[in-house]
């Protein structure tokens, strides 16, 4: 489905985001990036679509050569990745309906949208997105009046919208309470298994991407220094990826609640990771 290989990212102050990354998805699996802050997750979500230009590499959905592309070939292709952003990129004045809707058209400025008349078929699949997303009722309110959890709600089903082959997507949770982090996450991940479609996902919370993601791939300074399942992640792994720490209570045990049930009492944590994740 997707196959990334020699990825290189230069940017022009000469920092160099990434070096040599390369991997396939070829399940609809989700697959969290994690890594510290700086060490490439959000060039190379976004180097996968070209909202940042690779400096060399393959990126390759499907059949598609993306950086091959030109820009009206670009725009089409970027219709078969929805993305998903920390701050959700919503245009706060318009409703929520008017939202998803804009999924339909990818990356076209919202005036287009706005004037745009909708199939009544897309207004169907918008309803129905927007019932499946916890916002039966919400299509006339306007994207400004909801609260963060809300907006990311709407920011999911925009990129539905869309059917795409592949979810880009950058920190859905970075700005959320840690309960609404994990009920946004827990949704993100029943839509993308229900879709079978593959999902990469940037996120910094170790135990959240080890609760819900069937993959993961360590970055450390622009190098992928992990690709494995949750289980696989030891505390020597994280030593690797983040440096040296006390990770004994960060790693995820048998036994614990992936879904953080009523009854998960988080375990002592010196680093605030478990806790956090767990507090929903
Ligand atoms: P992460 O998402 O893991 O925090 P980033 O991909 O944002 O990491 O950044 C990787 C490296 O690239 C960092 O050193 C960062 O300072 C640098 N970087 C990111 N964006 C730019 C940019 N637009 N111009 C120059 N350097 C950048």
């Amino acid at each position: 489905m997707l196959t990334i290989s020699n990825l290189e990212k230069v940017y022009p102050t000469g920092t160099k985001a990434l070096s040599g990354i390369g991997f396939t998805v070829d399940a609809p699996q989700v697959v969290a990036i994690i890594g510290p802050s700086g060490a490439g997750k959000s060039t190379l979500i976004r180097c996968i679509n070209r909202l940042v230009e690779p400096t060399r590499g393959l990126v390759k959905l499907h059949d598609t050569d993306i950086l091959s592309l030109n820009r009206r070939e670009l725009r089409r292709a970027r219709r078969r990745m929805g993305m998903i952003f920390q701050e959700y990129n919503l245009v706060e004045r318009l409703t929520v309906m008017e939202n998803v809707l804009s999924g339909r058209l990818g990356y076209v400025s919202f005036w287009k949208a706005y004037r745009r008349k909708f199939p009544p078929e897309d207004v169907r699949a918008a309803f129905a997105l927007l019932e499946r997303v916890g916002l039966a009722g919400y299509q006339d309110t306007r994207a400004d009046a909801l609260s963060g959890g809300q907006r990311q709600r709407v920011g999911i089903a925009r990129a539905l919208m869309q059917k795409p082959d592949l979810l880009l997507v950058d920190e859905p949770t970075a700005s959320l309470d840690p309960k609404t982090a994990r009920e946004i996450m827990r949704l993100l991940v029943e839509l993308a298994h229900d879709r079978g479609t593959p999902a990469l996902v940037n996120i910094h919370d170790v135990a959240l991407a080890q609760a819900f993601s069937d993959r993961i791939i360590g970055l450390r300074q622009g190098a992928i220094v992990f690709d494995g399942t949750s289980g696989d992640v030891t505390e020597a792994v994280l030593t690797e990826i983040y440096g040296e720490e006390d990770w004994s209570t960060t790693i995820r045990r048998e036994g614990n609640d992936a879904d953080g049930g009523p009854d998960t009492k988080p375990p002592e944590d010196k680093n605030g990771l478990i806790r956090e994740a767990a507090a929903g």
